[in-house]
């Protein structure tokens, strides 16, 4: 043997389509693929983009320079205005998940 086997990483599975990665890039994925998007807790008017955090959301309306440049166009100078806070949100949680 050659090559020096490296630790193997904890793997989970997604419950709900058996996609196994670890788990912070699990959690992202469920949030992606199965939470649907009136449930994101938070969500862009101006895009598709959503997320789980308020301060999240804020950073991408604030930074994403198309949404800054169309604000701007509007004359809108709280860029607040477009971000959408679910009624019904969805939280992925390590339920979504289990350890391999
Ligand atoms: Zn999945
Ligand atoms: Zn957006």
């Amino acid at each position: 043997m050659e090559s020096v086997k490296k630790p193997r990483r904890v793997q989970y599975r997604c419950k709900r389509c058996q996609k196994t990665d670890r788990k912070g890039r699990l959690m992202a994925h469920i949030f992606k693929h199965h939470v649907p998007f009136d449930q994101a807790p938070f969500s862009c008017s101006l895009c598709s983009f959503r997320c789980q955090t308020q301060q999240h959301l804020i950073d991408h309306i604030t930074k994403y320079a198309p949404h800054v440049k169309e604000a701007k166009a509007r004359g809108v100078t709280d860029l607040r205005r477009y971000l959408i806070r679910s009624e019904n949100p969805y939280t992925v949680s390590e339920a979504d998940i289990e350890r391999l």
